[in-house]
């Protein structure tokens, strides 16, 4: 595979018409490490962060192989890619096709559910099997997370109680799950939701075999650096360590963001600029949706050859669709000279960057190149923390 020193030098070298991703697998390979290490229970990679396969790849080969899926596409992609892999099916709500599917066709045997329709038809459809590990997500609170993700699933109370006396009586191994929230500031936010759980399972007079933490470990992001991620992990450790479980029990996670963010930046290019608005090639329909929609803080740097400091100046963003939501606001501070045919490079978009693309408009072209530089930011320690491209012009702070 071709590569180059940075994207500054990618850029320069192969002017590129369509945006690029500047892929690190050398920084997946730094965050596998560190949860294979650090984390004092199973990893499994939440694909829906990002499902290159490049990166499925680099993760597998690294160790990580087990994965969290949602979808019976994903189920497919991983038991193709990986057939001795391990999948945990974990969307609480799925068709009856997919389990059955997921559990003769691909070997699935970890389901999780939050309401009894789910137990009615993970049983049906895998004819009432006895090697299943099913997890009950549970609710817990958000409030620590940047994106919270509480709304939608998890049961609670009197619901969560009876469905995990159910579900207990109908497998022989019984999990509980949670998901704290995208992008989770706190350590105590794992703390408080194992309170909850345990509180919960304590109610229900059952015996857990699991006990699944979920995603939501966080990266960096420019205003956003959270706590060192060992603090995540001696939280969790010492907490789940107290908690009243079967001595059998196992601890699981879920990182999607926290294995994928640092592995890629996009090379984007301005067509136009008008005034303190630049007309990019990549916008809230591709990649950088999270950008305009949640205005997620991501580093933005200018790749262009410089002798001198240059003043800065306040940018937002268009993307390339004939949409007026196609808009990210920033502000984003750059070079003031900025012009058409400039590079721009967005660092930290190895989590929910490439997952997003919709190809709306017909703006679907994209290339990965790799690169062998450090990510713009990161909370992994082996990373150079400063952005080889200048800290003032990257929006890193
Ligand atoms: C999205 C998701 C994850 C990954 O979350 P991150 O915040 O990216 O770590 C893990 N588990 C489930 C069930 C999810 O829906």
């Amino acid at each position: 595979m071709d590569s180059y020193q940075n994207a500054a030098q990618l850029a320069a070298l192969t002017q590129p018409q369509d945006p690029v991703f500047c892929i690190r697998p050398h920084a997946a390979q730094t965050a596998a490490r560190w949860f294979l290490t650090h984390f004092p229970g199973e990893t499994f990679y939440a694909v829906k962060a990002n499902p290159s396969p490049w990166l499925l790849r680099t993760l597998y080969e690294a160790g990580v192989t087990r994965f969290e899926v949602a979808s019976i596409a994903e189920v497919r992609l991983i038991a193709e890619l990986f057939p001795d892999a391990t999948i945990a099916f974990m969307h609480p709500v799925k068709a009856r096709e997919a389990i059955a599917e997921a559990y003769h066709q691909h070997g699935v045997r970890t389901f999780s559910l939050d309401n009894e329709d789910e137990l009615e038809k993970i049983l049906a459809a895998t004819g009432h099997a006895q090697d299943l590990t099913l997890c009950v997500r549970l609710a817990v609170s958000n409030d620590h997370a940047k994106i919270s993700l509480a709304r939608k699933f998890g049961a609670s109370g009197a619901d969560a109680v009876r469905l995990l006396q159910k579900t207990r009586l109908a497998t022989p191994r019984l999990g509980v799950a949670f998901h704290v929230g995208s992008q989770t500031m706190s350590p105590d936010a794992y703390v408080a939701a194992i309170d909850t759980v345990e509180q919960v399972v304590v109610q229900a007079g059952v015996i857990v075999d699991v006990l699944d933490v979920g995603g939501g470990f966080p990266s960096a992001y420019p205003g956003m650096f959270p706590p060192p991620l060992e603090n995540y992990a001696a939280a969790i450790k010492a907490r789940f360590e107290k908690m009243l479980v079967a001595e059998n029990c196992v601890l699981w996670c879920e990182p999607g963001r926290a294995l994928s963010a640092e592995s890629s930046s996009l090379i984007v290019r301005v067509e136009a600029r008008k005034g303190g608005s630049l007309h990019l090639n990549e916008g809230v329909y591709g990649a950088l949706f999270d950008a305009g929609h949640l205005k997620w803080p991501f580093p933005v740097g200018h790749l262009a050859h410089r002798t001198q400091p240059t003043e800065l100046a306040p940018f937002s963003f268009y993307g390339p669709t004939c949409d007026d939501l196609d808009f990210i606001e920033g502000p984003y501070h750059l070079p003031s000279d900025v012009k058409a045919g400039d590079y721009l490079e967005v660092g930290m978009l190895g989590a929910y960057g490439v997952a997003m693309r919709t190809g709306f408009n017909g703006f679907a072209a994209y290339r990965e190149i790799k690169v062998n530089d450090a990510p713009m930011l990161s909370v992994y320690k082996t990373n150079d923390p400063l952005p080889a491209i200048g800290k003032e012009a990257a929006n890193v702070q």
